[in-house]
Formats: C-alpha cells, sequence, structure tokens
C-alpha cells in the first residue's frame, strides 16, 4: 500500500487524513505541536462551533469565490452535519445565530471524534514532529525531512523570525526523513502561533515553487484611541460597522459587538478587521477609517421620524428614555452628551442642530480604530497559497504534482460563525480523496 504523508493535524490535515485512509491509502499524519488539535479545543469559547445553517461562497474571502463554491459544493455544510451526526458520532445542536455546536457543548468530544475516525482507518499519528523540508525526487517520489519537537519547545517565536513575505525554511538538517508517494500540505496559517501554526507551511509551500499571498491577521479585535472605550466599557450591542479607506465605504460587517478597554471585539469587530489589516498591508498609513452604526437597519430619517413622534407624544420624554428603548442606558448617555446634549432632557426641548448632530453619531460615528490586536488573538489568518495554484477539483498543487493543499494555509478565510471549521471540512475532504486515491 503506498504512503500518503499529511504535514499538520489541524481541522483540515485530519479531516484529509481520514479521507484519505478511507480512500485506501496507508496514511501518516504529523503535526508540528506535541498537543494536537489545540485550535479545535480553544475554538467557539471551547464548545467549537463546527459549522453554519447556511454556507456558500459569499462568507469567505480571498482567493476565487468560484473556486471556494466548488470545494464547498463537494463536501457542503449539510454534508458535513451529517458527517458529525452519523459517522462520527457526535449530535450537533443549532442555536439562533446558525451556527452549530457539539450537543455536549464541549470542544474536546469533536476532536476525540475526529482522532478516534483517523485510528479506525488506520492513520498513524506523529505529534512532536515538525517538517521542515520536502523535496522531490522523481515524479510521486517525496522525501519528508522532520524535526522532532520536545513538550516544551517554544513556537510563537518562529513567526517573527519570518514575518513579512520572506519565507525561508529553518536551518537545520532534519532529525529523519519518511519516504511519501504523496502529500498533504494542511499546516494552518499564522494565527495564535503557540498552537504550531507558524508559519513553516509558507516556506515549505514556497519550497516547492508556491507564492504566497501576504498573510495578514483576521478575525482579531480592533484597537482604538477612544473616548468611548473607558466610558462605556463592557456594554455589548448590535451594530453595522464600515470600513472606510480615502472617503470610499470598501466593507461592512454587522452583528454583536462588545466596547473594551483596548478597542473592539464581538463578531463584527472581528468580521472587519481583516479588511483593515489586509489596507494596512497594501501600504495605507492613512485614510483609513471605521464608523458604527448603532441603529443597525435604520436610516438616519426614520430615527427623526421616530424621534419627533415620540416627542409628539410624551413631551416629557427623555431623550435618554428614547434611546434606551433599543441601546443601552449607558452607552445612550454618552452619546448623547458626545452630541451636547443633557441625556436627561426632554426630546422636544432638544435643538434641531443638536438632535442632527447626535443622529449623526448614531449612524455614523467614527469609533477611532488606529490599529489591530494582531496574530496573537487572531482567530485566522488572511492570505496563503493562492487558489490560482491549486487544481480547483482537487486542490492539487499545480506547482508540484503529488503535493495537495488544504485548509488555512489556502488564501482562504470565512467570516465568523463555523465558516472555516466548514473550509476545513470541505477542503480537508477535498484534497484527503484525491491524494488517498492517486496511490491506493
Ligand atoms: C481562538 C480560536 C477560536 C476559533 N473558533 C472557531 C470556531 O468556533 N469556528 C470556526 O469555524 N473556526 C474557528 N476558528 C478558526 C479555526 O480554528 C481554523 O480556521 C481552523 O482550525 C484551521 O484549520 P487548519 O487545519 O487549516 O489549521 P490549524 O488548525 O492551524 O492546524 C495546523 C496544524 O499544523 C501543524 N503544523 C504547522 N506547521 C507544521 C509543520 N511544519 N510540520 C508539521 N505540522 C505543522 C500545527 O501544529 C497545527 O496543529 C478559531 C480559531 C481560533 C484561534
Amino acid at each position: 500500500m503506498r504512503h500518503v504523508v499529511v504535514i499538520g493535524a489541524g481541522a483540515a490535515g485530519m479531516t484529509a487524513a481520514i479521507r484519505a485512509g478511507e480512500a485506501g491509502a496507508r496514511v501518516t499524519l504529523l503535526n508540528a505541536h506535541p498537543k494536537v488539535g489545540l485550535k479545535i479545543l480553544m475554538s467557539g469559547g471551547t464548545r467549537c462551533n463546527v459549522t453554519h445553517a447556511k454556507v456558500d461562497e459569499r462568507d469567505f474571502f480571498g482567493g476565487s469565490r468560484n473556486v471556494i463554491a466548488r470545494i464547498l459544493r463537494s463536501f457542503t455544510a449539510t454534508q458535513a452535519m451529517a458527517w458529525f451526526t452519523d459517522d462520527l458520532g457526535v449530535p450537533l445542536k443549532l442555536e439562533e445565530t446558525g451556527k452549530y455546536f457539539p450537543e455536549s457543548d464541549d470542544a474536546q468530544t469533536v476532536l476525540d471524534a475526529l482522532l478516534a475516525a483517523a485510528q479506525r482507518v488506520g492513520v498513524v499519528l506523529r505529534s512532536g514532529a515538525r517538517v521542515i523540508q520536502i523535496e522531490r525526487e522523481v515524479e510521486g517520489a517525496w522525501q519528508v525531512g522532520v524535526q522532532r519537537m520536545s513538550d516544551s519547545a517554544s513556537f510563537g517565536a518562529a513567526v517573527h523570525a519570518f514575518g513579512g513575505t520572506q519565507w525561508e525554511l529553518p536551518e537545520r538538517a532534519p532529525d529523519e526523513w519518511i519516504a511519501a508517494d504523496a502529500i498533504v500540505l494542511a499546516t494552518g496559517g499564522l494565527s495564535f502561533p503557540r498552537t504550531g501554526s507558524d508559519g513553516t507551511g509558507y516556506a515549505l509551500a514556497t519550497s516547492v515553487g508556491h507564492s504566497i499571498v501576504a498573510p495578514v491577521p483576521a478575525l482579531t479585535p480592533l484597537g482604538a484611541a477612544d473616548t468611548l472605550c473607558e466610558a462605556a466599557q463592557g456594554v455589548t450591542l448590535d451594530v453595522e460597522l464600515s470600513f472606510w479607506r480615502d472617503a470610499k465605504r470598501e466593507a461592512t460587517a454587522s452583528g454583536s459587538f462588545l466596547i473594551a478597554h483596548f478597542g473592539y471585539s464581538g463578531p463584527a469587530a472581528l468580521d472587519l478587521s481583516r479588511h483593515w489589516n489586509r489596507a494596512v498591508a497594501d501600504g495605507a498609513t492613512s485614510g483609513l477609517r471605521v464608523t458604527a452604526s448603532f441603529a443597525p437597519g435604520k436610516t438616519r430619517e426614520s430615527l427623526q421620524e421616530s424621534w419627533l413622534a415620540a416627542a409628539a407624544r410624551g413631551p416629557k420624554l427623555s431623550v435618554r428614555g428614547h434611546l434606551g428603548e433599543w441601546l443601552p442606558l449607558r452607552l445612550a448617555s454618552e452619546l448623547a452628551w458626545e452630541a451636547e446634549i443633557d441625556p436627561v432632557r426632554p426630546l422636544a426641548q432638544v435643538a434641531k442642530v443638536r438632535r442632527d448632530a447626535l443622529l449623526t453619531i448614531l449612524t455614523e460615528r467614527d469609533m477611532h480604530v488606529n490599529a489591530t490586536l494582531g496574530y496573537e488573538k487572531a482567530e485566522v489568518t488572511a492570505g496563503g497559497v493562492p487558489l490560482e495554484e491549486v487544481d480547483s477539483s482537487t486542490l492539487e498543487s499545480r506547482r508540484a504534482k503529488g503535493l495537495w493543499l488544504c485548509g488555512e494555509v489556502l488564501d482562504v478565510e470565512g467570516r465568523l460563525g463555523g465558516f472555516n471549521f466548514q473550509w476545513a471540512w470541505s477542503s480537508g475532504t477535498v484534497a484527503g480523496r484525491a491524494a488517498g486515491r492517486s496511490v491506493s
């Protein structure tokens, strides 16, 4: 039986290993970190948001959406749910937000089920095995160079050593070489580098001729120098955020939003961060802005109408009382003060110019964002190996035959809500099956 080596035992690599094993290949799964599945364990607040009720290519960024759609169609969210429930024995539950979690509310259940499935099809898992070189002798005959990692090995440091867009493999000889007929590269991106996803995968990909779309942190909190962060720290509400570049609105993100002492977190802020970081990576040094509408779905005109109607109905109704019908009171007061209105003032007594100022603040307030919190807090990495460099139906490399890529190492990342794991299950299934069949 011929041999597939899968590099990286995250969500994508474990899926690929299972699929290659199911296709009849002998499979070795190598993981740099001595502990496998760390990201699965920390995901979804340790509950693991496995997938989403409605997934399509518009939930993703990076490479061609046609290619993303094709891969998602090959193993859909519905199939992923059935896989977990029926095959892996992990019943899922749907939450109001459309997110699927294991019924156990415990990410360990997901990890255990994947490891058990891998074991059933004979996958040999080796953790603490960091691949630092891959070489193709002739077509279909690879050598995989492995560095053995001790339990106390530090991974975070490697990110700083790599940095930017120059990807270099560590200058040391491998401790051992493993022969392979096919390789699946599933090394993830750069986020949470202490889990072992430290950028070696990019260096391995470039060593066989791939390019890398400059990686930037995504789904990471936004940093801000804003008085609101102190005044309304801890407040959570639904907002619509806009990302502006040189007075052009380039992206929006809606959903829950948390005001924190350092800036902003919550799904809306995390979803917007990729746009900020991409613009900075593209060289933008000024002209970047994030604004918030604290009345998502409502226009300035409709807010004004409801203000006037409320003032007519209750001449004593205060600004705070009116805004407090849909905004947390602490935030309502703070925004009123920003418009130079005493929050206890009756609506009917507010001058038009001040009311107009408040309506602007409510619908398009500058949030004074000046940075993001980077890879240390990023749930995913935007950028990676371009989709043009892989076959769009099998994910085999167009640069090196016999090498397949899946998961976050590719230039694909999803919004918050289970989309990134869905990409791991879909792309891992496609790459693993194709690699397995190629050698069986
Ligand atoms: C805090 C947090 C919470 C998240 N929550 C969710 C969620 O609830 N839902 C969701 O959909 N997504 C979530 N994500 C995103 C999701 O975890 C990732 O998109 C997904 O795990 C990526 O899978 P992957 O297999 O491609 O990469 P990774 O999970 O990064 O796995 C890569 C693996 O490769 C190994 N590796 C790296 N380099 C080498 C090498 N040279 N040799 C050998 N092994 C190597 C690493 O040790 C690692 O185990 C979260 C991420 C974080 C950080």
